[in-house]
């Protein structure tokens, strides 16, 4: 009986804790693995907070959801989980907007933690919900999933007011992990931000050579100005250091701002990791 009490206890511990990017060895040698963090589902709301004129972070702890406010609506980059749609939502309004206005949720990839909240933030929203076709068929074999709507396509654009998203196909985190452009803005300048769609070392060894080809075009569709991750630390900067500096408020410059060359350097230091996991775990066949 003790025995399985424990048992119970130790597989609720693996229920409730949450993955973060993907912890594994390749994660850890990556440049986010002295800072990934994962956790369990009830300690996963966070207060927003505003992370460029135009961009609010809406949650969570461990993983990423932006608000866009656009001249024309909102855009939410993300959805988190199922479970935590309602923190988002008390987010948005606790930002001072309303969430009936948000018009679009670009989704970066297929897994729970960015797409699981898709389908009850549509029904509350009314938005349209985007992901590459590849990541909808896999969203589709999960429990309430959203009706595939909106297929994001490799270099579509789409504008929402003032402001236009692009979005690249960057398949080897999923099958269809999509990364999006934005403009950001701070005191009167605009940058350049990308949003990886999925950076976590985990996938497959068929997905290798995928993954190294999306890597070397994130960087070389460069210059940016700004790299944000959809987990907090899944970036060249950690959003948390970002928010400590910029309650700090430390004049004009911004902290995520951090340019072109570190997001490069940031693009390599995966690099070298994929190409040592590509030697260690060599794909012995094409991406299924
Ligand atoms: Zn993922």
């Amino acid at each position: 009986m003790m025995r399985f009490r424990l048992i119970v206890a130790a597989l609720a511990a693996v229920l409730t804790t949450l993955p973060a990017a993907g912890q594994n060895k390749w994660n850890a040698k990556s440049p986010w693995g002295k800072t990934e963090r994962g956790g369990p589902m009830e300690s996963q709301r966070k207060k927003p907070f505003k992370l460029f004129d135009n961009v609010w972070y809406i949650g969570l702890q461990t993983v990423s959801v932006y608000l866009v406010s656009t001249s024309d609506g909102l855009v939410l980059l993300d959805s988190g989980f199922a479970q935590t749609v309602d923190w988002l939502v008390e987010n948005i309004r606790a930002a001072g907007f309303d969430p009936a206005t948000v018009k679009y949720i670009f989704v970066t990839h297929s897994h729970p933690d960015h797409a699981g909240g898709a389908a009850r933030m549509k029904q509350i929203t009314k938005a349209r919900v985007g992901l590459s076709a590849e990541d909808w068929t896999s969203v589709e074999r999960q429990q309430n999933h959203p009706e595939r709507d909106l297929v994001l396509k490799d270099n579509e654009s789409i504008t929402v007011g003032d402001t236009t998203f692009k979005f690249y196909f960057t398949p080897g985190h999923t099958a269809g992990a999509m990364s999006v452009e934005f403009p950001v803005r701070h005191m009167g300048r605009t940058f350049r931000a990308i949003l990886p769609g999925g950076l976590g070392l985990q996938y497959a060894p068929e997905w290798g050579p995928s993954f190294k080809q999306s890597i070397e075009r994130l960087r070389s569709l460069g210059p940016w100005d700004v790299a944000l991750g959809n987990h907090p630390f899944l970036a060249p900067i950690d959003l948390e250091v970002v928010e400590q500096q910029l309650s700090a408020g430390r004049g004009a410059a911004h902290p995520a701002v951090i340019g072109p060359a570190r997001i490069t350097a940031f693009f390599d230091d995966i690099l070298k990791v994929v190409d040592e996991k590509l030697t260690a775990e060599p794909p012995t066949g094409p991406p299924r």
